[in-house]
């Protein structure tokens, strides 16, 4: 009786351990999008470093030379052109700092990033949801706020912490729901290649690791779509949002030599990064501030409504009167901040850094696609990443909102 008991037990569990890892085949997958991050992804690194899996993807699929980021080369507003098809001045996200509504937005103030008023126009998911179909994002910049009402059905509040693997399996779980519940468009974050190329540079062994470790992470996603038989059918779309320069501590450029940022009298606010600094000029004070920056070396400041109109970006009304662009491996900074790092012990260390001029090739992006929608083994010339949206509406069926993307540029990726 004993006996017989633990072997039913025995079963049962062998059983329900079969039943997890047998995985069911989705027969009734519509066109369905992943669209993945890998944030600061270089668009050489496939080949300086080892990427088997993406490498494996952009053999058999479609890879851009290189894709083009768009001004201002940073995090917040790429991720954003990426999913509307607009420019950073026409979908507001100027910079990773914004300066609106009397308030300096930036990535890590919560109620700001949830709060609507800073998102314009309508990402991939607003677009397919309202058009009927779901979608699902594990981090996408703007999807922590509901745009023109609308929020991706499945959405998460960003949380760096979170592994990878948990990332890769929580997505693979929504494609197992029932068709009439499953996401069409799904959005999926690595931040690895950033923060290592940030810390100690693009020709690091750390920046080779986080390669590895995303490649890994992709083949996960890979491996969990080939258990479900659909490895070929879901269109897999692996982005960046810009690439990666080296920057010399050494390299710096002194800004409060020439203007003092902390002079409420002269302009507020002034909002700085070692790439740009966006200075607001109090009333009448323009003239004298262009005049002060005038003797700036290794970095570029422009009036507003002389910012080059290749970076399709004077014409945003959050975009600062004044703008300084470090020259590419060199940073903005005050005296202070320098003399502090210039006591360190480690000083100079080579980082990396992002956010300058969009034509330099270490801040160009990738672009490499797989999947029933696209052809096989192609490789096409390099293109900005306003066109990204429009693939993904072709794609899934949708009727894109007005963007600043042309699907002629790009249409010959797609069967
Ligand atoms: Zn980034």
């Amino acid at each position: 009786m004993g006996i017989s008991l633990l072997r039913t037990a025995a079963m049962m569990l062998i059983a329900a351990v079969a039943c997890a890892y047998a995985q069911q085949p989705i027969r009734d997958l519509r066109p369905t999008v992943i669209l993945i991050s890998l944030d600061g992804f270089r668009w050489d690194y496939p080949e300086k470093y080892d990427a088997p899996t993406i490498s494996r993807i952009a053999r058999e699929g479609v890879r851009a030379k290189w894709m083009i980021p768009s001004f201002p080369t940073k995090t917040f507003p790429n991720h954003y052109t990426t999913v509307t098809g607009l420019y950073p001045a026409d979908h507001g996200l100027v910079e990773n700092n914004v300066f609106d509504f009397d308030t300096v937005f930036t990535m890590s103030k919560r109620e700001e990033v949830e709060n609507s008023r800073w998102w314009g126009g309508e990402p991939i998911w607003v677009t397919a949801e309202r058009q009927g179909q779901r979608a699902a994002s594990f981090f996408w910049v703007g999807s922590e706020a509901k745009i023109d009402g609308i929020q991706p059905t499945t959405w998460k509040r960003y949380d760096g912490k979170i592994p990878n693997e948990e990332r890769v399996d929580t997505v693979l779980s929504w494609l197992d729901k029932p068709r009439s519940e499953r996401p069409t468009v799904i959005t999926l974050y690595f931040s690895d290649t950033d923060d290592a190329g940030h810390a100690a540079g693009p020709d690091s062994k750390e920046v080779r690791d986080a390669v590895k470790k995303v490649d890994g992470d992709v083949a996960r996603l890979v491996e969990g779509l080939k258990k479900r038989k659909i490895e070929k059918k879901v269109n897999i779309i692996l982005t960046s949002d810009h690439g990666m320069a080296a920057v010399s501590q050494r390299s710096a450029v002194i800004m409060d030599e020439h203007f003092d940022p902390t002079d409420k009298t002269l302009a507020d606010p002034v909002i700085t990064t070692g790439e740009i600094w966006q200075i607001f000029p109090k009333p009448n004070r323009e003239d004298e501030i262009m005049r002060k920056l005038s003797g700036v070396k290794n970095a570029t400041c422009w009036r507003k409504s002389d910012i080059p109109d290749r970076f399709s970006y004077k014409h945003g009304k959050r975009v600062a009167p004044i703008l300084c662009v470090a020259d590419i491996g060199w940073s903005l900074t005050t005296k202070e901040r320098q003399t502090a790092l210039e006591k360190r012990t480690d000083f100079p260390r080579v980082r990396g850094a992002h956010g300058f001029d969009n034509k330099h090739k270490e801040m160009q992006a990738i672009f490499i696609a797989r999947g029933a929608a696209f052809k096989r083994s192609l490789i096409v010339e390099p293109f900005g990443n306003i066109e990204v949206y429009n693939v993904m509406c072709r794609i899934l069926g949708l009727n894109p909102a007005p963007n600043s993307g042309d699907l002629r540029r790009v249409r010959g990726m797609l069967r």
